[in-house]
């Protein structure tokens, strides 16, 4: 893939030890342990982008007057390295999270880093920690979180011009201890996540800060995730707060909210687009109101419901609570062989264990 600038690679001298990292992979958990090395380039309006290098993960110094430390001009993306049977380790679609950072910088009014620099950066840092990707086994991976921030020390209102763009990387465990567990959706009716014209569509912090109150309350309602509705109307099932949802039919046919504007195009969203498609399923995307859910679930005519993601790739919704009523699909406590089965498919490409028709996969090492 073509690249514009190089990358120097400087080593940590003080790499975890290999007991020590046996210990973290051996139980990873999410987010709170990061490998040895990370990767950062600059980006200023004269020299574009410059000085990309991979070296030793440390703390950044930040001046208090940072601009992303005041207005939120900031955006990521989140993918995982997995490791197959064979030793090799390789990424899942990196194009997209590219062409999606890129979309995102471009509503954000960040610079653009080109597809080829992006999956370069990544396969860098990984290449660099590749021991701290764990065995497959419990389908464990190394959760890579590329992200880009208005670094100029600059208080006034404007894009900024100096930029970085930075990759972190934390092994991740299996999301489910015990196998996907159906999660319990509170139904955000004061709180809504993105309007016309708004970040919906971007990859950004600001859209994580605005949910963390409707989240905060599904966990008071005794749920474990929120959903939210369109801002306009109040009527429209968008996602969650950082998942895409699904519909299953008792037909076999399924549902997902259309791509609107105001929800983020999830790669795992799409991959399964094309994946129910090629299982036979009929799939449409379309508006999905809160009704129809509500609906479907009580008459039987919506067997399943699940979310997807990279973090968790597929989760059954169990059930959907509001102010003043619930429904329960599925039995509550497994997922259903739709699911289950879109599930399996995407996690035996993810490793290696089922072929890979699609073209997904890129081999990092
Ligand atoms: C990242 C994200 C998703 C899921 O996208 P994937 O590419 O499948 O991981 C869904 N919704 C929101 C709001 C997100 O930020």
């Amino acid at each position: 893939m073509e690249t514009s600038f190089e990358i120097s690679v400087t080593p940590s001298t003080d790499p975890v030890g290999d007991a020590r990292l046996a210990e973290i992979l051996a139980a990873p958990g999410f987010g709170t342990h990061f490998t040895d090395h990370m990767y950062v380039v600059e980006w200023t309006p004269d020299q574009g982008w410059h000085d990309a290098r991979v070296t030793p993960y440390a703390p950044l110094s930040i001046d208090p007057a940072t601009a992303v430390l005041h207005y939120a001009q900031e955006i990521f993306e989140g993918m995982k390295a997995y490791r197959h049977a064979d030793g090799s380790v390789w990424t899942f679609r990196p194009e997209a999270n590219a062409e999606r950072m890129m979309r995102s910088a471009r509503r954000l009014a960040l610079p653009e880093l080109p597809v080829g620099d992006f999956v370069a950066s990544v396969d860098a840092l990984v290449r660099a920690d590749e021991r701290w990707v764990p065995d497959p086994a419990g389908e464990k991976s190394l959760y890579l979180r590329p992200f880009m921030f208005a670094s100029e020390v600059f208080l006034g209102v404007r894009p900024a011009k100096h930029v970085t763009y930075m990759v972190i990387a934390s092994p991740a465990g299996a999301y489910f201890a015990r196998g996907p567990v159906p999660v319990s959706i509170w139904l955000s009716e004061e709180y809504t996540r993105a309007g016309r014209g708004g970040m919906g569509a971007a990859k950004t912090g600001g859209n994580y800060a605005s949910s963390l109150v409707a989240q905060q309350e599904a966990i008071e309602q005794g749920c474990d995730q929120v959903a939210f509705l369109d801002a306009a109307e109040g009527k429209y099932v968008e996602e969650l707060g950082g998942m895409n949802l699904y519909f299953v039919h008792d037909d076999g046919s399924i549902v997902t909210p259309e791509l609107s504007g105001t929800i983020l195009e999830g790669i795992t969203r799409s991959s399964i687009v094309e994946l129910c498609g090629k299982l036979g399923h009929q799939v449409d995307e379309r508006r999905f109101s809160v009704d129809e859910w509500r609906e479907g679930v009580a008459s039987g005519r919506i067997a399943e419901v699940f979310a997807c993601g990279t973090a968790a790739v597929v989760t059954p919704v169990g059930t959907l609570k509001w102010a003043g009523g619930e429904v329960t699909s599925g039995n509550g406590t497994d997922a259903g062989p739709v699911t289950q089965k879109v599930r399996q498919t995407l996690v035996d490409i993810q490793y290696g264990r089922a072929e890979d028709t699609f073209g997904w996969m890129h081999q990092v090492c």
